[in-house]
């Protein structure tokens, strides 16, 4: 068993390896977004407490390093994917991956967390023990060993999905297809689609990002889709962003640009759900702007759910609706019966030629990077815990995980998690704490599923989820001004969240309706499923 120093950098500040197992205050798993950004707040908040990533790839960036496909970028805005601590400097509002990804590793290399990076490590356990009020971590290290860590908080930031892995379902035919198959998820570095025929099979941010991509080579490009999604055109650069920043510089454009684009994007949110019939009718006027006259809206662009049931997708300055009225895309709606040797065959009996076919059907959902979690030996099994905040886990002592919004920009999220982490920690310090957890004993709440959001990935893994209450702190708002109000400024020390001391386990100190082991959830009350 290896404690994990071989592989590291200069991560041995604040490290005590006297009970022969290496400690840091802090263990962040992952360094994407989330990992570097949580870093970063730690690191300026809290400059004597030591703390490590252990980070399963060799790189830093997480989905913007593994992304390759043609185009790749944000579909959200920059100043609000962008961190809070720093601005985005550039131009475009909606980012190519390449830029995203050397904007976080910057921010990794500036503020020297990069040092702090155990790279090749993937977790794949952690236990927690409340008489030593710690985590003991288990890794598997860059050449296959087992490695072994104790930690005072673990902090997951591993995203949302499986890695090695996207969503493909099986396709009648698939083998009999003469041509080439490839996922975004693993786009081959070899693939030359120049002059070819090609296939996007899907209707998502992928497809839509893929598809203008694409004509730059291909001869023609198709989007298969089942069924038909919002797509709403949106600047690719921002005008007013830009103006200010010429005028006022990053440090005072930048937070404004970011309200701004909440607010924006708040108001498109609540006016979907309140007034859908509204949004559907602007969506479809500026549809009819940008595509030829008499084209087919209502086989092509004519959802079947309400404005932001599911993810709404935007293209920047109408890249996709440019590429179509151009005659080098085209979209086909319909269901697949088979793929054939030459392309596929659609159950209405058209025949799409292809040479590719990419298949931009989506990512397999995973919860704490396939992680196990245990509390004083007893598994914790998510499905069955409370979410507090949206960000920890009832029962679940000194841990907490980033998982950023559905409708608005992930960093948002991710950055206010940091922020009630780094204050979680500062209360403990003050008090001489040791041990916090959110306790799931109010017998009045109900349970419901965490994500209220239609998306194909969500609705096939929702039953692996924590779940959400019916009310606060267990409801999972999907709204930053609150999230701003509860997480920034609300009272850490707020009832339910339960501190203490680094005394006996805290299923046994706890004063009576005080901490809960998990995995000993207590009977269900009436009106909780
Ligand atoms: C193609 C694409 C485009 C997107 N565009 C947007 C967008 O425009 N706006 C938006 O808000 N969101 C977008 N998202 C969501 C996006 O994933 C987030 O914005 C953000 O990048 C997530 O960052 P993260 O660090 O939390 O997770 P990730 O980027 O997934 O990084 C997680 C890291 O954790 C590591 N890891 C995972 N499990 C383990 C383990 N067990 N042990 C050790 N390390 C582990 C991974 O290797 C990875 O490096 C997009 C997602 C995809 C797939």
């Amino acid at each position: 068993m290896s404690t994990g120093q071989s592989a590291g950098a200069d991560t041995a500040a604040g490290t005590d390896t006297a009970a022969g197992t290496e400690y840091v205050d802090v263990l962040i798993v992952g360094a994407g977004l989330s990992g570097v950004g949580a870093a970063h707040h730690l690191a300026d908040r809290f400059p004597g407490k030591s703390y490590l990533i252990l980070e399963a790839r060799d790189a830093i960036g997480g989905t913007w390093d593994l992304f390759r496909y043609p185009g790749v970028r944000s579909d959200s805005d920059m100043q609000t994917l962008g961190y809070r601590f720093r601005p985005w400097t550039q131009q475009k509002a909606i980012a190519d991956g390449p830029s995203i990804l050397e904007y976080v590793r910057d921010t990794a290399t500036q503020a020297g967390i990069d040092r702090h990076i155990r790279f090749g490590h993937r977790v794949t356990g952690a236990a927690w023990s409340s008489a030593a009020a710690q985590w003991t971590v288990e890794a598997t290290g860059p050449d296959g060993e087992p490695v072994r860590l104790r930690c005072g908080f673990l902090y997951v930031c591993s995203g949302y999905y499986r890695y090695d892995q996207g969503y493909s379902p099986a396709f009648p035919g698939a083998d009999r297809f003469r041509g080439r198959i490839v996922h975004p998820q693993h786009w081959p570095a070899d693939l030359d689609y120049t002059g070819k025929q090609v296939v996007v099979i899907g209707s998502g941010a992928t497809a839509v990002t893929l598809v203008p991509a694409l004509t730059d080579r291909a001869a023609q490009v198709t989007m298969l889709q089942r069924s038909p999604t919002y797509i709403l055109t949106v600047p690719g650069e921002d005008p007013i962003a830009n103006r200010l920043r010429s005028l006022a510089g990053d440090r005072f454009a930048y937070p404004v640009t970011r309200w701004k684009n909440v607010a924006l994007a708040t108001t498109l949110y609540q006016v979907s759900r309140r007034r859908p019939e509204l949004v559907k009718k602007l969506i479809r006027a500026g549809l009819k702007r940008q595509l030829p006259d008499g084209y087919d809206l209502d086989t092509h662009f004519k959802p079947r759910y309400q404005p932001w049931d599911q993810r709404l997708c935007l293209v920047p300055d109408g890249d996709l609706f440019k590429a179509i009225s151009a005659g080098k895309a085209a979209v086909a709606t319909g269901q697949i019966e088979t793929f054939t040797e030459t392309g596929v065959q659609l159950t209405s009996g058209e025949h799409l030629d292809a040479d590719v076919i990419v298949t931009a059907t989506g990512l397999n959902l995973l919860l704490f990077g396939g992680m196990t979690l245990t509390v004083d030996g007893q598994p914790v099994d998510p499905p069955q815990t409370l979410a507090y905040k949206g960000m920890m886990l009832g029962g679940v002592p000194n841990f907490a995980f980033t998982i950023g919004y559905t409708n608005a920009s992930w960093t948002l999220k991710a950055d206010l998690v940091a922020e009630y982490v780094c204050r979680l920690l500062a209360h403990m310090d003050a008090h001489g704490q040791r041990i916090c957890v959110p306790v799931d004993d109010d017998p009045g709440i109900e349970r419901r599923p965490l994500l209220d959001f239609d998306a194909g990935y969500v609705l096939r893994s929702i039953d692996k989820l924590p779940k959400s209450g019916s009310r606060r702190p267990w409801r999972l708002g999907m709204s930053y001004a609150h999230d701003v109000l509860a997480l920034r400024y609300g009272r850490v020390a707020d009832g339910t969240m339960r501190f203490t001391g680094a005394g006996p386990a805290p299923a046994q100190a706890a004063p009576a309706g005080g901490l809960t082991p998990v995995s000993q959830p207590r009977p269900a009350a009436a009106g909780r499923r």
